[in-house]
């Protein structure tokens, strides 16, 4: 595990103090280390098939940081729970900030045995 030094953005592979300017990192090496256990917990939850645990893990340790992990075990918790809405939501802002706001639309065929071809989506 390394962390970003904010005051002078040296990578730091050891605590507590940066190792360029020496400042202070305990702190976020504390917060990164709980963030750390957070990650387990959803890993340990994933195996154990309990969506609740991987949620709770994963939004403690997304409001910490948010990076590719948390936004996939959040993505996964809801997936779980069967709200794809939210899991939708957690990959869109993942890739470009256009959450749905609302269920997508589906433009109607001409009648309701159309089946000629599947209906267009629009996101
Ligand atoms: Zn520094």
């Amino acid at each position: 595990m390394t962390l970003r030094c904010p005051v002078c953005r040296a990578d730091n592979a050891a605590p507590a103090t940066c190792r360029r300017c020496r400042a202070d990192l305990s702190l976020l090496w504390s917060l990164e280390g709980r963030r750390h256990q957070l990650l387990a917990g959803c890993r340990a939850a994933v195996g154990a098939g309990r969506a609740d645990e991987i949620l709770r893990h994963a939004q403690e340790a997304h409001a910490l940081r948010h990076d590719e992990d948390s936004r996939m075990y959040l993505t996964l918790g809801h997936l779980l729970e069967r709200n794809f809405l939210d899991a939708l939501r957690t990959l869109c802002t993942a890739s470009n900030s256009q959450a749905p706001q609302a269920a997508p639309r589906v433009p109607r065929t001409e009648g309701p045995h159309d089946l000629s071809s599947p209906p267009a989506r629009e996101w």
